[in-house]
């Protein structure tokens, strides 16, 4: 006998004030639920009722709301599932909540339960459970596009593809192995090989190095380098007070790094100020300060985008240590226009050389667009096929080609069958058909109380 689930609800609109307060309740209390904090009856399913809810106890009224019923299977999360739209108050949410911890099989839900229940009855697979966290954190119009895609299933149809494809290759080769030679049809190997072959060759162009999906979940990391006293702070701040988009208050003002979020053209980006690269590192800098300075030398390497900054009002050959931070991903902005021009030669593409003044914000909208034509570049979404959003979403495809790849040449069908079974294991990681217990408490984790 299975035993009966817990009854979870919770706060699934930000907490705080707000024009409505949603608690959802889900589970086989739901429904008992609804109906004695209303007027002891059920709303047809699926159909908005305005009621008066009240406490169990001394039937005091909390709140006049919207309440929603969803009979399980038809629901989010595969069961019984309840909804009430309150006013957006404090005290309603205080009232609410404390009416419905007092019922009997009720709990206050933990993080992601319900997207764990809605996984668990089948409602999501894991990828789009994924889907899901993104489209909740998403916050450039490119994140919300992918995500939503990843939630309505487009990574997992390409995935289950595969692995229907692979299963009934694998099938194929265990009859080759399991019956005599001249049972089989004519050619089975050669159309083994080539149907192997050609997921591979499917495969294998989600994988190619430049991981644009990972990295728009991210946001482009962009790196102002340059010496003290070009300009660097000055141009974050002038960028910050520009008319672009800052999308979140996740800046980390650190001693070492200040991050400006950034919505360029629909696509994230995380513009870093490093405390810059001294040259006097072991002069009078303090430990912190090295710290601080390796961690903007190392923020460089792994960023996708430089902005290497020149003092324009210095001769460039006194900025030799700066020329040698330009790489082929940068941009090379000479500041402090306003006091003098950027040199006329270079040396460094023509293309990617930017002249502005942190101070009047000359020049400041043709390197904002710059920015986000890169940004474009590297994270567009051409073609619309969706993207491995995640970094075990590619390691679990690296290890299925590898695999595949390994089939291909394996010397007896046994081996190669057994290929096929990793390769199997490794996608179904993915939508979390197999072997996922170990992922389940990641992928949750990222949620919080009310989802
Ligand atoms: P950082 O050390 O590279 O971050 O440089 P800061 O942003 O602190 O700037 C150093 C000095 O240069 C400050 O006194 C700024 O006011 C000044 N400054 C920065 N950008 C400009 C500019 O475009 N024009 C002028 N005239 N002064 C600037």
């Amino acid at each position: 006998m299975t035993e009966r689930p817990d009854t979870i609800f919770a706060l699934s609109t930000p907490p705080g004030r707000g024009g409505i307060a949603v608690f959802r309740i889900s589970g086989p209390a739901a429904g008992e639920a609804l109906a004695v904090l209303s007027d002891g009856q059920l709303p047809p399913p699926r159909q908005a009722r305005l009621v008066e809810l009240r406490r169990p106890g001394d039937r005091t009224p909390i709140d006049r709301g919207l309440v929603l019923w969803f009979p399980g299977p038809a629901s989010f999360t595969g069961e019984d599932l309840a909804e009430l739209q309150l006013h957006g108050g404090r005290a309603v949410v205080a009232a609410a909540a404390g009416a419905l911890a007092v019922l009997p099989g009720l709990r206050v839900a933990e993080p992601g339960e319900f997207t764990r229940r809605a996984f668990d009855n089948q409602k999501l697979d894991l990828a789009e459970v994924e889907g899901l966290a993104d489209l909740i954190n998403a916050e450039t119009e490119a994140q919300r596009r992918v995500a939503l895609g990843q939630l309505g299933g487009g990574l997992s149809r390409v995935v289950e593809d595969w692995r229907r494809r692979l299963v009934e290759i694998a099938a194929r080769l265990e009859a080759w192995i399991d019956f005599p030679e001249e049972d089989l049809p004519a050619g089975l190997e050669a159309a083994i090989a080539r149907d192997l072959a050609e997921l591979c060759t499917e495969m294998e162009p989600y994988l190619t190095a430049d991981r644009r999906g990972e990295r728009l979940r991210d946001g482009l990391a962009v790196t102002i380098l340059g010496a003290p006293n070009v300009g660097k702070s000055s141009l974050l701040n002038a960028i910050a007070r520009r008319d672009v988009a800052i999308v979140s208050d996740r800046a980390g003002t650190t001693r070492d790094v200040i991050e400006l979020h950034l919505d360029l053209g629909g696509y994230p980006l995380t513009l870093a100020d490093t405390a810059g690269l001294r040259a006097v590192e072991a002069e009078g800098s303090d430990e912190v300060e090295v710290e601080g300075m390796a961690r903007a030398r190392g923020r460089a390497e792994t960023g996708d985008l430089r902005l290497v900054v020149f003092d324009a009002t210095l001769d460039l050959a006194a900025q030799k240590e700066t020329a040698d931070l330009v790489t082929a991903k940068s941009l090379v902005v000479f500041n402090k226009l306003d006091l003098a021009p950027p040199p006329e030669r270079s040396g460094f593409a023509a293309t990617a050389v930017f002249a502005v003044s942190a101070k009047t914000g000359d020049g400041l909208g043709a390197l904002l667009d710059a920015l986000a034509e890169r940004a474009e570049a590297l994270l567009g979404l051409a073609g619309g096929a969706p993207l491995l959003t995640r970094l075990r979403h590619r390691e679990a495809l690296v290890v299925c080609v590898a695999a595949l790849r390994r089939a291909e040449q394996a010397a007896l069908p046994e081996l190669r069958a057994e290929d096929l079974r990793l390769a199997l294991r490794a996608l179904g990681r993915i939508t979390g058909r197999v072997g996922v217990e170990e992922l389940l408490d990641v992928v949750f984790r990222e949620f919080c109380i009310g989802k």
